[in-house]
């Protein structure tokens, strides 16, 4: 991997704590490997949860002179971080497509968007602002201030080795929080490399620690028990989050949760056909299928269903398939055999339940982790995959008559993170896209994630919001005044 990369130190193995960079007390360590070739790239500090708890205390020290600077001095450093991360953005995007498999195309989009949240919420920095508000007694004067919350401690995993990360990271720093991150043990690189780029932006020792570990329970109870700890913002699935909320229930501490989705993406009949194909792409393949807010059921209006079929299965069909790392790939492997085994379940069920294939089915000839970008038409609401999120390169069609019934099937699941539909009529676009259960509602688009735009889940996806002017909230308390003069 080193020999790929032009600042080979961009590759770190010992974690990132005190502002420094540390092995295991016990030189306990784990690999990571490279999902597309199976073999080990690097060999990572494991961690355990004494010093988890050692880097925690090291951030609740730093906090405060951090916090005590001005929000510009704060986005000067997180404007440098920003301007680091992209200019060492191939760096970045080599390390992070060897350890995780995407592309690396998207693995270069991934470093921008991650990035972009760094120079977005340094910028809010600058505009926390707070209110005052006209008193209630003749001598009563009530002002509102935000403060940072404290010690923020991420979990996060591994289908965005970066920018979910950042997502966390910089509205916290900008907000004048030290911040400590558990990246997945699938993808401590990308992480272990942003603390390297943070170091060299100067951002002061403990404000930013990377704490890589194989005990992802532990560190997990740690965030949550430890009483300096504030906030605990986690993106992953709803049965970790639900662990998580409950341990974090103890301690009443402020949480965010983006958790996992059944992203429905409806195509009417009135849709633009060839653009709603780009979309179903670029939504239901991106990453390989895995993304929580990529498209797991997809619904189509019986009078196009043949049509958007046949145009569906000629754009999976020229899909190429093969190592991110090889230019022109746009569908890498799955991250790991568990994640092939659930594509196979999930199809599998499928067509014993009445489904045909149309296109894929199989794993891939390139053997490992790869699996076939996989189109099965006749879907019913009786199949697995109408309730539980797939991960992976299979997109299951499901016909309906009705707009009404279609809403009713698409809000039908527990979770409510990403929609998505393709229509021209301009009442239906604003009855379906009030009507739809869901944080983010993609109309005639199949990507929606940006920096600018509040992103979260309702239902059991999620707590909170990340990006926008929103998203430095989640780190800040609101704090009253009130002055009788
Ligand atoms: P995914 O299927 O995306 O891996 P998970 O919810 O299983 O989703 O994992 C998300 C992150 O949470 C990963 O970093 C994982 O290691 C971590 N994790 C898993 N179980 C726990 C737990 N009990 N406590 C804390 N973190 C956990």
């Amino acid at each position: 991997l080193k020999s790929l990369l032009s600042r080979p130190d961009l590759v770190c193995e010992k974690a990132f704590i005190r502002g420094e960079w540390v092995s295991s007390a016990v030189g306990k360590t784990f690999e990571v490997t490279n999902p597309a070739r199976g073999d080990v790239i690097a060999t990572v500090a494991d961690l355990s949860r004494a010093e988890t708890a050692d880097a925690i205390q090291t951030a609740e020290d730093a906090r405060h002179a951090w916090a005590a600077m001005t929000g510009k001095s704060r986005a000067q450093i997180l404007r440098k971080w920003f301007d680091l991360m992209m200019e060492n953005q191939e760096d970045l995007a080599i390390i992070l497509t060897a350890e995780q498999g995407k592309p690396l195309a998207e693995a270069r989009g991934e470093i921008a968007y991650g990035a972009s949240f760094i120079e977005w919420f340094g910028e809010e920095a600058k505009r926390v602002y707070g209110e005052t508000i006209p008193g209630h007694m003749p001598d009563k004067r009530i002002t509102v201030i935000k403060q940072p919350i404290g010690v923020a401690a991420g979990i996060t995993p591994w289908n965005f080795p970066n920018a979910m990360i950042t997502r966390k990271a910089a509205p916290a720093l900008a907000a004048g929080c030290s911040f400590i991150i558990r990246p997945a043990t699938q993808t401590p690189l990308s992480a272990l490399a942003m603390g390297k780029l943070a170091e060299e932006a100067g951002v002061p020792k403990g404000v930013f620690s990377v704490v890589t570990s194989s005990a992802a329970s532990d560190i997990g109870k740690e965030f949550c028990e430890n009483p300096h700890v504030k906030k605990l913002t986690f993106t992953g699935s709803t049965e970790v989050g639900r662990i998580l909320l409950r341990q974090a229930a103890d301690q009443v501490m402020k949480c965010s949760m983006e958790l996992g989705g059944n992203a429905p993406f409806i195509v009417f009949d009135d849709a633009d056909l060839d653009e709603a194909v780009v979309g179903a792409i670029a939504c239901k393949f991106r990453n390989n299928g895995q993304t929580c807010v990529c498209a797991n059921r997809i619904y189509v209006q019986a009078g196009v269903y043949d049509e958007f079929a046949a145009k569906l299965k000629a754009a999976v069909e020229a899909l190429q398939i093969g190592d991110g790392l090889t230019e022109g790939t746009a569908l890498g492997p799955l991250i790991e055999t568990a994640a092939v085994e659930k594509v196979r379940r999930h199809l599998n069920d499928a067509l014993s339940k009445g489904g045909e294939v149309l296109t894929g089915g199989n794993a891939h000839e390139l053997g490992g982790l790869f699996f076939e970008p996989t189109i099965v038409t006749n879907a019913t609401k009786d199949m697995l995959v109408s309730t539980d999120e797939t991960f992976g390169p299979f997109a299951p069609l499901f016909k309906f008559e009705d707009e009404d019934d279609v809403i009713a099937q698409a809000n039908d699941t527990i979770f409510g993170l990403a929609s998505y539909f393709y229509a021209k009529d301009l009442s239906r676009v604003t009855k379906v896209a009030e009507a739809l259960e869901y944080g983010i509602v993609g109309v005639n688009t199949g990507i929606i994630s940006t920096e600018v735009a509040p992103f979260g889940g309702v239902k059991q996806s999620g707590l909170g919001r990340e990006g926008s002017h929103h998203g430095i909230d989640d780190y800040m308390e609101m704090k009253y005044i009130c002055t009788s003069v």
